[in-house]
């Protein structure tokens, strides 16, 4: 017999800014891998957003390896600095151990250590535990490559203790498990439902952050079904919806499960899927029986529009987002309109983007209701869109500023400055919308003078 040695193909391509840092740390006699989630990313064949590298060189040394590059001095004292190589920045950070957290979140100190596999046991889990390069290939000491070939989110080390050194853990073990819809292992699962009130520790702004990565993510609906209690940690409204019966035909699951559903049901934006997860918050305190045991939940959209106004308050959420989430909530069991002068007044009043989007609201929440109630509202919906359509391509009158004639036009034609201007322009809107006027300057300035001479004889 005879041996055969092939090359191994590389493992990992590192795109030429990573391959130079790596290279001329190595060639000033350090020790240097890309880690983390590019290697995670790249071992399932994603693009990574970034590129991190490890090293058993001192912040100091990097310096001096990269003191003919523009360097920033990130976080120095945790031993990490960004290099910018050919314009693209690389964060490198020396192998370190944490201290002791203090507040369930921050290492009070970190030390530097001389080896890789050291530094890998601090990170989270196994599949964000992995290091390589190209010169000393793949560096897996925990599992990561097999957990992620099973699909496993699983924690490095002793899950309980991972989770108490750092709450946020509770919060990133459910979003990559979103992300790539992977089980959570048995063990770390415990731990995360054990430890759940640590998120109490948390603060708001991850708190948000963390929520829209795992909405986003294609496991969205598994994470809010299989660990509703966490959520409820911060925010409790959720809680009463858990396994919530609805009795009624357009119905096969209880709240929470609809909504889990729903969420799943609609565009991974963080927008659309913060209104499905708070869509039906106001059900439970809504809830009557009518004397056939029918279940009703009227108010409800109201009540679940007030509800993720204070979500999204106390998660410090943008305006911009808020504001959106809440309309879409507050509107989404509206009926939609079915004349042409109704979608007109819809979109004067949300907008076309805020309109579209709930459209998408009410097929996302269709979907993850009963049979019955997909087939007696797809007929409707699909009606409701090609009138909007319709309307926007005619460029229909949709708020004041879409008339051909304005406020200024109405005191040439003789109208005394004054509250009347409004209610005259708001006349002129509604008969437009109703396709009694043409939304022509003639057309509009004829009708005004009749208007106005009504506002005069009353
Ligand atoms: P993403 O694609 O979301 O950026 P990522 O894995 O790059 O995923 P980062 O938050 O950028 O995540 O962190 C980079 C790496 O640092 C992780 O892969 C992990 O090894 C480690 N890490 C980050 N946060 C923690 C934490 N809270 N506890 C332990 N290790 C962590
Ligand atoms: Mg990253």
């Amino acid at each position: 017999t005879h041996l055969i040695t092939m090359n191994q193909p590389p493992l990992i391509t590192l795109p030429e800014h990573a391959r130079r840092v790596v290279s001329q740390l190595e060639d000033h006699g350090f020790e240097a891998y890309v880690v983390g989630g590019c290697v995670r990313d790249s071992l399932l064949g994603d693009e990574p957003k970034d590129w991190d590298v490890c090293t058993n060189a001192t912040p100091e040394q990097v310096l001096r390896v990269f003191r003919r590059r523009p360097v920033i001095k990130t976080g120095l004292k945790h031993g990490t600095v960004t290099v910018l190589e050919q314009r693209r920045p690389v964060e490198v950070t020396t192998y370190r151990i944490d201290g002791d957290y203090v507040d369930n979140r921050h290492p009070e100190s970190v030390s530097f250590v001389g080896n890789i596999t050291e530094d890998l046991a601090r990170r989270d889990f196994t599949i964000n535990a992995m290091a390589y390069s190209p010169k000393r290939g793949l560096v897996d000491a925990f599992g990561g490559q097999e957990d992620l070939a099973r699909g496993l989110i699983r924690c490095v080390g002793e899950p309980d203790a991972r989770f108490q050194e750092d709450g946020l853990r509770i919060l990133r073990a459910l979003r990559f498990a979103g992300r790539y819809d992977f089980a959570i292992e048995a063990e770390t699962a415990y731990a995360i439902r054990r430890n759940r009130l640590l998120l109490e520790n948390i603060s708001a702004e991850r708190l948000f952050s963390e929520l829209k990565g795992i909405l986003c993510g294609r496991g969205a609906s598994a994470m809010l079904r299989g660990f509703p209690e966490v959520f409820a940690v911060f925010m409790p409204e959720i809680a009463p919806c858990i396994g919530f019966e609805q009795h009624n035909p357009y119905h096969l699951y209880d709240v929470w499960t609809h909504t889990a559903l729903a969420v799943q049901a609609i565009a991974p934006e963080p927008v659309l899927r913060l209104a499905m997860l708070m869509h039906d918050l106001g059900k439970p305190a809504c809830f009557t029986q009518d004397a056939r045991g029918v279940g009703h939940f009227h108010g409800h959209p109201q009540k679940s529009a007030e509800a993720a106004a204070a979500i999204l308050a106390r998660l410090k959420s943008d305006n911009a987002t808020r504001s959106a989430v809440v309309t879409l909530v507050e509107h989404h069991d509206d009926a939609l309109p079915t004349t042409r002068a109704g979608m007109c007044r819809l979109i004067g009043k949300l907008g076309e983007q805020r309109v579209r989007q709930l459209f998408e609201v009410k097929k996302a929440d269709n979907a993850a209701q009963s049979p019955y109630a997909q087939e007696r509202n797809r007929e409707p919906l699909l009606e409701a869109r090609c009138l909007f359509e319709e309307v926007l391509e005619q460029h229909g009158a949709f708020r004041i500023g879409d008339l051909a004639l304005n406020g200024r036009d109405l005191i040439s034609i003789g109208l005394r400055p004054g509250p009347a201007i409004g209610r005259i322009l708001a006349a002129l809107l509604a008969e437009v919308q109703d396709g009694a006027l043409a939304n022509t300057q003639e057309a509009l300035a004829a009708r005004s003078r009749a208007l106005i001479a009504e506002e005069e004889n009353s």
